[in-house]
């Protein structure tokens, strides 16, 4: 919950805005001031103040013991120019409020956490736990001192400013390790511990086993990805309490599936007990990997590890059709979270400024489309995070579907839409597209002309509003012309066209024609074509295409 504090009629119209907004996250605190924020700091995970910075400080200094569990707290200023995260602004979440809460007032974020205002990820945002000297290694990575990174198992990073060397190192390993008073360690969940128990096994027996395992294999608990068994004992106490006492999930699998895996100590117990020749040793490998320990004993618990590396991470992200305003914050972040960076050069170009400190880009020239999937799913089958860009949606006629085609299930695929040319397009020109539309590419490069003419003639005859992407280039000239016969073969001469250039950049231009009038001189690799159908008027100088809605008949 966000408690809301206030102390002027000002601040108290800013924190309604907010309560308004944010009905069910906010919680507001009225009457005497100090009160208010000690009664807020005690219930809330987070405060936004509608007061002075130094009142705030004066009020919540007496109350702060540890930022690990502190709240995080934001500031308004008395005319809603700024959010200003002012205590907890990672641990509390209080630069992500202090962005949120600009948003929606229309503030400035002021957000002075030198990892933040760095562009460097701090080494607890990591989504890990840490370990060892994080300020000292911290402060190394914002001074631009070398800070070495030792992956011994692949995981999906975001970018960190690392060099090949440095007396820093940032090491990411399930192993116990000696730290040096320059070293922190990652601990990446890639352990599973495969559990199996006789029935009413202690906790402390199960977790004994478990905790003695890990140590003498020199393996950090805090590496522990999950403890899973055989489904006939998700129910079983002293397993099902071992799991929460440790903080990670329990995961059951079926007796057949575990009955399946090739395991080095199969026995005839659980294979009269639950239907499994093993549980342990199956629970642990079932999930792909490889076994770390082999099956342990004690009384009436067994325990085997294996080490599950990390899945790569594959973002296929739209940047839209160019304006940054059109680039969505969720691709924003997928840029930021990704450690390598796929592209065309032009569109690495656009974006670069938004890419962290010490991220990978490869970038390639037009053309080397296969090349550019083929790399950024290899990248991301070594373990790293990867983001593929391509404009406008990245799914269309772009570069979603070579990498796709490309990938296997061994990595993860998140994929981020963008605003497409069409739509942006649409957007400059009116309505054009408010009713079924299709895109066509009249790009004969690597499609054969009859089955665009085939599409296009199909389209002429339903109907359909048709934009046309890849419409012209030097050394394609007779398409268009082509593509639009077909069409005027069904539509009248009179029929809008909107012809629209770099649709939302700087040099942004476009017309609305007729079918007749169009001058396919004027159109080029950078613009897109929109036909209407034989329903879109124009009106008032844009491009209307009718719902076709009865009502919208009966009252033309
Ligand atoms: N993935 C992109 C399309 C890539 S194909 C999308 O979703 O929009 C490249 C073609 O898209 C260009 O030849 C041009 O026809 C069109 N295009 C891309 N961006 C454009 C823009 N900003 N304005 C006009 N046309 C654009």
């Amino acid at each position: 919950m966000i408690g809301l504090i206030s102390a002027t009629a000002a601040g108290a119209a800013a924190r309604d805005r907010l309560a308004a907004a944010w009905p069910d996250r906010t919680r507001v605190y009225e009457g005497a001031v100090g009160d208010a924020v000690r009664a807020a700091f005690a219930e809330c995970g987070q405060l936004v103040c509608f007061l002075a910075t130094g009142a705030v400080v004066r009020l919540v200094a007496p109350l702060l013991t540890d930022k690990g569990s502190d709240p995080g707290v934001v500031c308004v200023d008395e005319s809603g120019r700024f959010a200003v995260s002012l205590v907890g602004g990672h641990g509390g979440g209080a630069n992500d409020l202090a962005r949120e809460v600009g948003e929606v007032l229309g503030a400035s974020p002021v957000v002075t956490t030198a990892t933040d205002s760095a562009g460097v990820p701090g080494l607890d945002t990591l989504g890990l736990p840490v370990e060892g000297a994080v300020p000292a290694v911290s402060r190394a990575l914002l001074d631009g001192e070398p800070v070495a990174l030792d992956a011994e198992v692949p995981w999906p990073l975001p970018p960190l400013p690392v060099a090949p060397r440095g007396a820093y190192r940032i090491r990411l390993t399930d192993r116990v390790v000696d730290l040096s008073e320059r070293e922190v360690v990652l601990r990446p969940p890639s352990l599973v511990v495969g559990v199996g128990a006789s029935r009413n096994a202690p906790v402390d027996e199960v977790l004994g086993l478990v905790e003695s395992t890990l140590r003498e294999a020199g393996l950090s608990p805090r590496s522990i990805a999950e403890l899973a068994t055989v489904d006939a004992k998700a129910d079983e106490p002293g397993i099902v309490a071992a799991a929460e006492r440790l903080g990670v999930p329990l995961v059951t699998h079926p007796a057949e599936e575990l009955a399946r895996v090739a395991v080095p100590n199969p026995s005839d117990a659980p294979l009269a007990a639950v239907g499994t020749p093993s549980v342990a040793e199956a629970s642990a490998l079932v999930s792909g990997g490889e076994l770390l320990v082999s099956k342990r004993k004690s009384a009436m618990v067994t325990c085997a590890v294996a080490r599950r590396p990390g899945r790569g991470r594959l973002a296929v992200v739209g940047l839209g059709p160019g304006a940054r305003d059109l680039l969505t914050p969720r691709a924003a972040a997928e840029l930021r979270r990704a450690s390598v960076l796929v592209g065309l050069d032009q569109y690495v170009a656009q974006i670069r400024d938004l890419l962290r400190p010490g991220t990978r880009v490869l970038e390639s020239g037009l053309g080397a489309e296969e090349e550019r999937a083929r790399t950024a799913v290899d990248e991301a089958r070594r373990g790293h995070a990867v983001a593929l860009i391509g404009s406008g949606d990245a799914g269309v006629y772009a570069m979603a579907s070579p990498a796709l085609a490309e990938a296997g299930d061994d990595i993860d695929v998140v994929g981020v839409p963008g605003v497409t040319a069409a739509l942006a397009a649409g957007a400059v020109l009116g309505a054009p597209l408010g009713h079924d539309h299709v895109s066509i590419s009249l790009s004969d490069l690597h499609t054969p002309w009859e089955v665009i003419e085939r599409r296009v003639r199909a389209a002429a005859e339903a109907d359909i509003v048709v934009t046309f992407y890849n419409p012209r280039s030097r050394g394609r000239d007779w398409q268009l012309p082509r593509a639009l016969r077909i069409l005027a073969g069904h539509r009248s001469p009179g029929t809008p066209v909107g012809v629209v250039r770099n649709a939302s950049r700087a040099d942004e231009s476009s017309r609305l024609t007729t079918l007749a009038a169009l001058d396919p001189a004027t159109v080029d690799m950078m613009t897109v074509v929109t036909v209407g159908n034989t329903a879109t008027r124009q009106i008032a100088g844009r491009m209307v295409t009718p719902r076709g809605y009865r009502w919208q008949e009966e009252t033309r």
